[in-house]
């Protein structure tokens, strides 16, 4: 093939970049890419979502720069797929659309009083303290004596861990300033992570694990009754899964070490569901209840046993997974909050693509989406190939400046980059980061 296939990556996070980077590497065809974000910033999860003292987790944005400065590469930031452009007209202006958008909300629990005020979605919580420009408005009331985080994840971690880090812990980190102020000027001193299976089933991994047993400010309490295994989870342990017998035995460490008595608890409680969130107009606390686990469909299963317990709390971080969010005129599975498709061909619509958590859903690490991404590119370029991708032309700049739509191009994203990094040397820090739109377009929008 001699023309160069024009492709468009919707969201800009590790998928879209992984796929962005596979596309441009292809030299049969040659690939031009259009990455669209609805943010004037591009990375996704590695800006807003990666914990600000995982600094070297976020590293990788140098391998997404590299990416941005291979030839055919466009950025296209604070462009929204159903306000500035349709899924229809990106397949007028491109060969092929990629879906990158990852998993925009959170999943629900689905139990009486989550909406009450106190309890909030851990994804809002972290977009918050990551300076999402979306989440800046939120007041998190850190005040009360305990805080409960719902879920064994490593998002739940997460949120355990900023809770707990000391002012010192977290100078050096890129945490927006009221997040920083109000953490450690919280009056917490106890954050409860239940977790409804037991040690064995965690979703967190042992590195995230030990961290919170390396902090300055809270010492880590596990109850050794909870590290009593059933005969199901003893078999699971004995299988071949060493990424949780590092978890038991770190688990064992923390339950055998006496407190030091650091200014904040870390309380990691297992086999343990939350039935309702209660209060009087606000969140008061967490009723739950002890669960067993049975075998179903061939998996370890939390059911309840014995009475409803309260644990008194301020403020509740339910963090029990992200889910994906429908686009207009795409497919999508509500069920399991992705873009139907097969090996990232989405189903029921033309030259359509999809990669990362809303081809899949919300599951791995950064790295996981290379493969995924690579995958879902690989159908692309043998569909191209076999000369099914034809779109009609066009150029979308062209068409959002006949729209009077303004975006940012990787440019403008260089220049709040510097901007930030400029603001957070003499501090010491990786960068402050700029948190409102206006502000971000101001530095950002071409003039
Ligand atoms: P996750 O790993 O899927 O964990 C979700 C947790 O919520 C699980 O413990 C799950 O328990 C629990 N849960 C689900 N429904 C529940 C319910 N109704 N009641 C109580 N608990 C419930 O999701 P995540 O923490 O949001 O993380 C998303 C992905 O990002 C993961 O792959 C994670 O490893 C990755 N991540 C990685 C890092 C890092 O590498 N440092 C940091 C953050 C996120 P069950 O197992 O019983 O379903």
């Amino acid at each position: 093939m001699n023309e160069t296939l024009r492709v468009a990556v919707v969201g800009s996070g590790p998928a879209g970049f992984y796929a962005a980077d596979a596309l441009l590497k292809s030299e049969d065809p040659a690939v031009a890419v259009d990455v669209i974000d609805r943010l004037p910033t591009p990375h996704g999860l590695v800006r807003l979502g990666v914990a600000p003292d995982h600094e070297n987790i976020k590293a990788v944005s140098r391998v997404f720069e590299k990416t941005a400065s291979r030839p055919g590469f466009r950025f296209f930031g604070n462009v929204e797929i159903g306000r500035d452009i349709s899924h229809e007209d990106l397949l007028r202006l491109y060969d092929a659309v990629v879906y990158s958008v990852g998993a925009q909300t959170d999943r629900r629990l689905g139990i009486p009083g989550e909406d009450l005020p106190g309890s909030w979605p851990a994804t809002a919580f972290v977009a918050w303290y990551n300076g999402h420009p979306d989440f800046q408005e939120l007041e998190f009331d850190l005040s009360h004596e305990r805080a409960v985080v719902i879920g064994n994840g490593n998002v739940a971690v997460d949120c355990v861990r900023m809770l707990a880090l000391t002012a010192d812990e977290l100078s050096s980190t890129d945490t927006t300033d009221p997040a920083m102020d109000a953490i450690a000027a919280a009056g917490l001193r106890e954050i409860v992570m239940i977790g409804r299976r037991g040690p064995v089933q965690a979703a967190f991994t042992p590195p995230e694990l030990k961290e919170l047993g390396e902090l300055a400010g809270a010492d880590v309490i596990v109850d050794p009754g909870d590290l009593e295994l059933d005969p199901g989870s003893e078999r699971e342990l004995a299988a071949d899964r060493d990424l949780n017998r590092r978890n038991v035995e770190l688990l064992r460490e923390y339950a055998a070490r006496p407190m030091e008595g650091k200014p904040r608890r870390i309380v990691l409680r297992f086999l343990t569901s939350p039935v309702s969130i209660v209060g009087d107009g606000r969140v008061e606390g967490v009723e739950v209840v002890r669960n067993e686990l049975v075998e179903e469909n061939g998996r370890l299963a939390a059911r309840p046993v014995g009475e409803p317990e309260l644990i008194p709390a301020g403020i509740v971080l339910r963090s029990v997974g992200y889910k994906g969010v429908a686009l207009p005129g795409v497919p999508f599975d509500e069920a399991s909050g992705t873009i139907p498709n097969t090996a990232g061909r989405v189903e029921g619509t033309e030259r359509t693509y999809a990669a990362g958590w809303i081809k899949r859903g919300p599951s791995g690490v950064i790295g996981t989406n290379k493969k995924d991404a690579t995958e879902t590119v690989d159908g692309l370029l043998a569909d191209a190939r076999a000369g099914l991708l034809q779109s009609q032309g066009g150029d979308l700049g062209a068409l959002l400046d006949e729209r009077g739509a303004s975006y940012v191009e990787h440019t403008g994203w260089q220049a709040i980059d510097s901007l930030e990094r400029a603001a957070g040397e003499p501090l010491g820090r990786p960068r402050v980061k700029l948190r409102s739109w206006a502000e971000l377009l101001q530095a950002g929008r071409k003039t």
